[in-house]
């Protein structure tokens, strides 16, 4: 079996090369262009033939090769789905922020964790993504585009704590000074609970923002939803994000995605604020997506303006997040599916 060369830290590649003999710059040059996002060994110009070929039999370059690209009418936002070595599939939704480039990636192909309101949990779970892969969608989405990316977010399919090393890897790869170089300041992992992880990543002490799924102010509502609920529940999770922000300085977000008569009323605002109170933190309210067809309504937006002023009083800051691509089905998990059930896709522009 080739080795996965592109998820090695400088340092590992050093260490596989040692019984080459090669001169020490060797694996700094072969690491660049890695991260550099070649997608062969023949790439490696300033390299022996020699070298090029041996590397090719022991390792394989990762790569996500674009199978569809959707642009947004409404706003330039692109959606793309990409092609893994084994012809899985994974989405990748590149956005423009008034700070940049902006890329949601995906972690897992599928995920795990059977959230009912969202089409990546829908359609189950094949199969952890490397480090490498990780690395790869933001590469080609750079590459396809002609942007520099200065941020990320781990917002795509998976459950990234699910994935925990894999994860960090990346991570480490993705912010140092050889690579892309984004800081960790420039990162945001978004996270349905996986408590016993979390409490992992705040030993880690890194400068990432976490975001926190949390969708529901108590265990009653939350547990409809959201099966990890039943594991770990609102009060083990709260309390692992409190003792997160104390530890790392770092203000958590939570995501609240708003559903009619379901999680949205001015008991439910309330009884959020007080749940909350205190901590570091930030709420980002999303009208949902019925995407699933399981009828979820999102909230009107006075609905969702109310509930904002009643959190605000009780002093937690919150925001209602921007809608980009919602003409290209640019939420999490909708073009994989309709990939594999053949459904065509209804603002497809420019295809691939
Ligand atoms: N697994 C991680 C990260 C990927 S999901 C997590 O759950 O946090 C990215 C975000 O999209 C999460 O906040 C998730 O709850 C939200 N989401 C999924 N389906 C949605 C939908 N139909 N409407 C609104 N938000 C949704
Ligand atoms: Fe998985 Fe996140 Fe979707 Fe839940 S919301 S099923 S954790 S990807």
């Amino acid at each position: 079996m080739q080795e996965d060369i592109k998820s090695k830290t400088q340092e590992e590649l050093t260490e596989a090369l040692k019984d080459w003999s090669l001169p020490a710059f060797r694996s700094k040059q072969i690491f660049r262009w890695l991260q550099q996002g070649v997608c062969s060994f023949e790439e490696m110009t300033n390299l022996p033939k020699d070298l090029r070929a041996k590397l090719a039999e022991r390792f394989y370059i990762a790569t996500a090769e674009i199978a569809r690209k959707q642009v947004s009418r409404l706003d330039g936002t692109v959606k793309y789905l990409f092609r893994l070595h084994d012809g899985q599939h994974v989405e990748c939704v590149l956005m423009e922020y008034h700070h940049g480039m902006s890329v949601c990636i995906s972690t897992q192909v599928g995920c795990r964790m059977g959230c009912s309101f969202c089409a990546t949990g829908k359609s189950g779970y094949s199969r952890n993504l490397t480090a490498s892969e990780m690395l790869s969608e933001i590469q080609t989405a750079q590459h396809d585009s002609g942007r520099r990316i200065s941020n990320i977010v781990l917002m795509g399919m998976g459950e990234p704590l699910d994935n925990y090393e894999n994860v960090m890897r990346f991570l480490h790869l993705v912010s140092c000074e050889e690579g892309l170089h984004i800081g960790m300041r420039h990162i945001s992992l978004s996270t349905c609970g996986l408590v016993d992880q979390i409490e992992r990543l705040q030993k880690e002490n890194l400068q990432i923002t976490l975001s926190i799924s949390l969708h529901a102010p108590n265990d009653e509502i939350r547990s409809k939803t959201m099966p990890i609920n039943k594991k770990w529940n609102t009060e083990a999770l709260l309390k692992a994000c409190r003792s997160y922000a104390d530890a790392t300085g770092r203000r958590i977000s939570f995501e609240y995605a708003m559903i009619s008569g379901m999680n949205d009323s001015d008991t439910c605002a309330r009884e959020l604020a007080s749940r909350l109170e205190g901590m570091l933190c930030h709420v980002n309210l999303i009208p949902v997506n019925d995407v699933t067809g399981n009828h979820y309504r999102k909230s009107s937006p006075e609905r969702i303006g109310r509930f904002v002023s009643i959190l605000e009083s009780k002093g937690i800051t919150a925001t209602v997040r921007r809608t980009l691509g919602s003409d290209i089905d640019a939420s999490c998990g909708q073009l994989r599916r309709r990939e594999e059930e053949g459904e065509p896709t209804h603002a497809a522009i420019r295809e691939k």
